[in-house]
This record gives structure tokens, sequence and C-alpha cells, in this order.
């Protein structure tokens, strides 16, 4: 589910909304919930994990698969961590031919830096996840990788892979 909307033409990044923002915003039936996916009405809703997103109001011709909360929750804290080290962060940001699910930038001495971040919970071949990261490489993207299962792969420079542990511990 999309962490990102625009609500009455205004980008808003689900996450970084205070808790009474979000539920004064659940209230105001009137306002126009626009997913940038596909351009689709969407609602506010909150998970059984207190992760804030946005849910597709209707069936679309919308590719996007149900998330866990897991991933939910690794992409909220992937942007608010990229938010407090100065990135320009978003969720679900697609290029041409890939979308990251969330999306660092910020100006470098060698022009901008740009970092994706991927958060892989269903399993993903080493190779899958080698041609994902071409595709970055090619855009000038730096790749870097979640995973609840990594594949057996060599971890280099080119390619971080990380392995995520999100333990629920709330009510
Ligand atoms: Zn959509």
């Amino acid at each position: 589910m999309p962490l990102r909307a625009f609500i009455d033409e205004q980008e808003v990044l689900a996450p970084l909304i205070s808790d009474g923002d979000w539920e004064a915003l659940k209230l105001q039936r009137n306002k126009q919930v626009c997913l940038p996916c596909c351009g689709a009405d969407g609602y506010l809703r909150t998970s059984k994990q207190s992760t804030k997103h946005f849910v597709h109001k209707h069936k679309t011709g919308c590719d996007w698969k149900p998330e866990t909360w897991q991933h939910l929750l690794a992409k909220t804290e992937i942007l608010r961590v990229c938010q407090r080290l100065g990135y320009d962060a978003k969720t679900e940001v697609a290029g041409s031919d890939w979308r990251a699910d969330v999306l660092a930038t910020k100006p470098g001495k060698q022009g901008l830096i740009q970092i994706a971040f991927e958060v892989q919970w269903s399993p993903q071949t080493k190779e899958v996840t080698q041609d994902r990261q071409a595709k970055y490489k090619r855009d000038g993207i730096r790749g870097c990788w979640f995973f609840q299962r990594p594949p057996e792969s060599d971890v280099s420079h080119d390619l971080p892979i990380f392995k995520l542990i999100l333990r629920w511990i709330g009510s």
C-alpha cells in the first residue's frame, strides 16, 4: 500500500504526518485523495501496527499488490531515517522500468546522490536482484536491499544486501 498520496493536490508522506493530524485528515471526507501510482482515488488507513498508509478506494487497473505490515513498517522507518539524515526522501518513486520503495536524494560534490531502498519480503532470486540493481545503476542510482530472506549472493559494494528482522511488540 502506498505511503504517498496527493491530498487536494498537495503531496503527503503518511509517515511524516503527526498522529493527531492524520486522524483529523481522516475525518475530512471532502478532501480529494489521489494515489500517484495510477491516479485513482484513495483513502487513509492506519494498520494494527499504527502504520499510516493509503489504500485504493476501488479495484482499479493498478498492479499494486497488498503489502505486509513488515513492508509498510520498513518503508516508514527508512523514510524517517533518510529525512533525519538530511535526504529528500519519498516513497514509491517510479522510473522508466523500476519503482523504488524509498528514493532518497541529496546534492553531492559530484552531482545528485540518489539511493533507492528496496524492502523485499517475498523471496527474490539473486538473478532478479542483480537485474533490478542493474536498472538502478544505469540510471545513476545506488540500490540498497533489505531482505527477509536474502538470496544466496555475494554481497558487495555494488550490491548491498541486508537481512531485516522486524518484530511487532505493540498491543
Ligand atoms: Zn494505484
